[in-house]
């Protein structure tokens, strides 16, 4: 199977802007912000989606996700005002790229229901 567009941003293939790296872990601006900080937290593992994920194989990979985003929020000032995580899981909830991306928002006060 050929590699993601993410999996090319992890190998330097294609530029992006990162601003977090650890040998699982990789964070990386959106192209296409939609609130003032908009992240990416990726595995740097090929995972289809959170679909393919269980607590027993990847519970301590969610953990550095999880570290990741609170580290990250607080690199960009919105920690304390607070942050949104995002796994979007399939096409029907928004999932475009399939290499799992949990998007961090920050910035803005946030609406909810989302879309
Ligand atoms: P999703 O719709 O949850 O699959 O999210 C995919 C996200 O990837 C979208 O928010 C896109 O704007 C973002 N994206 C697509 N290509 C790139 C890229 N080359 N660099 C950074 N972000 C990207």
């Amino acid at each position: 199977m050929s590699e993601t567009l993410f999996t090319k941003i992890v190998k330097r293939e294609i530029p992006a802007d990162i601003v977090y790296e650890t040998d699982n872990v990789l964070a990386f601006r959106d192209i296409s912000p939609q609130a003032p900080v908009h992240i990416l937290i990726i595995p740097k593992e090929e995972i289809e989606s959170v679909r393919n994920m269980t607590g027993a194989e990847h519970g301590k990979l969610l953990g550095e996700m999880i570290d990741a985003a609170n580290e990250i929020a607080k690199q960009e000032g919105i920690f304390e005002d607070g942050f949104r995580l995002v796994f979007n899981a399939g096409a029907k909830a928004g999932q475009a790229v399939f290499h799992l991306h949990m998007h961090l928002l920050g910035g803005r006060v946030m609406k909810w229901p989302p879309g």
